[in-house]
């Protein structure tokens, strides 16, 4: 049998990525979206210092961006008020957090996690040979600090505000898992702007706490890719290392700075519009007899008892939400980004009818 090859060329492939799907949360269907609110991006558009800069930078692209990125963490650290030798950055925080999974995971470590939480989690660990272990939310859909805390594991993954859930974890119980467990304690902040709250100041008790942040949800730069971590200067020394050199580009790098320094006055007035928008669909789901989560991010999640479905009627008019079917502790359910008042109109009439005709 000397020559017969009877395996496939997948066969090639590492064992734990074969049944991994690539990332593609919309269905590919063929519909036209004309109104996209799956996935809490800015829906104002981008700080327009950025544009700016991203213009005035574009003959650069030929040269590498400079290793160091010294304007970017300056300016990252100025608006976090920590010192730049506290912040690395990333291809976006999707980035970082692969990153820093990779630096302070061993093969065979496990990563606890909050379930339901951010989907790409369990994918990161299982493409750095790490263990995923969901820990189910409470029924307040607040962390289950005992349960982290006797799992006491390598990595602890939370996210708050946490997505789809879209509320913040209690402060008190970040903090008692932070000082209790003995790994690295990472806290994906990708949504604070929308909070107005941080637990970046945990750092200076507490080194082995990372917080994660991006410039995809509220700075309007999804398309740049770029995100960041604060921590302590050693942890965040440990991600840069596994990261490598160059994975944030030269327009990235400028446009990030013009956002985080010119454009900010644009970013805040923009988040409050992101609440102010929040606050009013919250309203209007209510009003149609649904019953939406409370929300600190520019995203509301509603239980529903057909997200497939409704989602589907939804596209058939264009209209894009992200639809989880059977989330753990909550069941099926629709999340909506948060945008322009007019665009959450449409939203609201579509959903409305959809509602109305079903009951
Ligand atoms: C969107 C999102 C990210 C990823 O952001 P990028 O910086 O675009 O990679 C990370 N964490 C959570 C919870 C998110 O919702």
């Amino acid at each position: 049998m000397s020559g017969v090859v009877s395996s496939t060329v997948l066969d090639i492939a590492r064992v734990a990525y074969r049944d991994i799907r690539p990332y593609a949360p919309v269905y590919a269907d063929g519909r036209v979206i004309t109104l996209d609110l799956s996935d809490n991006i800015n829906l104002w558009g981008a700080p327009p210092a950025a544009l700016a800069a991203i213009t005035a930078g574009a003959a650069s692209v030929s040269a590498y961006p400079p290793l160091a990125l010294d304007d970017l963490n300056a300016a990252i650290a100025g608006s976090q008020g920590v010192t730049a030798d506290m912040i690395v950055t990333g291809c976006g925080s999707d980035d970082v957090i692969d990153s820093a999974f990779r630096s302070f995971g061993d093969p065979g470590d496990v990563v606890a996690h909050p379930a339901p939480s951010f989907s790409m989690i369990p994918v990161f660990a299982r493409m750095n040979a790490l263990v995923s272990a969901p820990v189910m939310l409470t029924p307040e859909l607040d962390v289950d600090v005992g349960a982290f805390v006797r799992m006491n594991a390598k990595i602890t993954y939370l996210c708050s505000p946490n997505n789809p859930t879209g509320s913040l974890f209690s402060r008190a119980a970040i903090e008692e898992i932070a000082a209790s467990v003995d790994g690295v304690v990472m806290i994906d902040e990708a949504y604070a702007e929308f909070a107005g709250v941080t637990c970046a100041d945990l750092i200076a008790r507490n080194p082995r706490v990372l917080v994660t942040r991006t410039m995809s949800k509220a700075y309007g730069l999804a398309g740049l890719r770029l995100g960041y971590a604060i921590g302590d200067p050693d942890v965040v020394a440990e991600v840069g290392k596994s990261r490598g050199p160059y994975k944030v580009s030269s327009l990235a790098a400028r446009a990030g700075t013009a956002a985080l320094t010119e454009g900010r006055a644009w970013v805040d007035a923009r988040v409050r519009d992101a609440v102010n928008s929040r606050e009013r669909l919250w309203e209007a789901l209510r009003g149609m007899g649904l019953a939406p989560l409370p929300s600190d991010a520019n995203f509301v999640l509603v239980p529903v008892s057909d997200a497939l479905w409704l989602s589907s009627r939804l596209r058939a008019r264009g209209i894009a939400v992200r639809a989880f079917g059977g989330l753990p502790v909550i069941g099926d359910a629709l999340r909506i980004s948060v945008g322009p008042w007019e665009l959450m109109e449409r939203c609201i009439a579509a959903l409305g009818e959809i509602v109305e005709r079903a009951s």
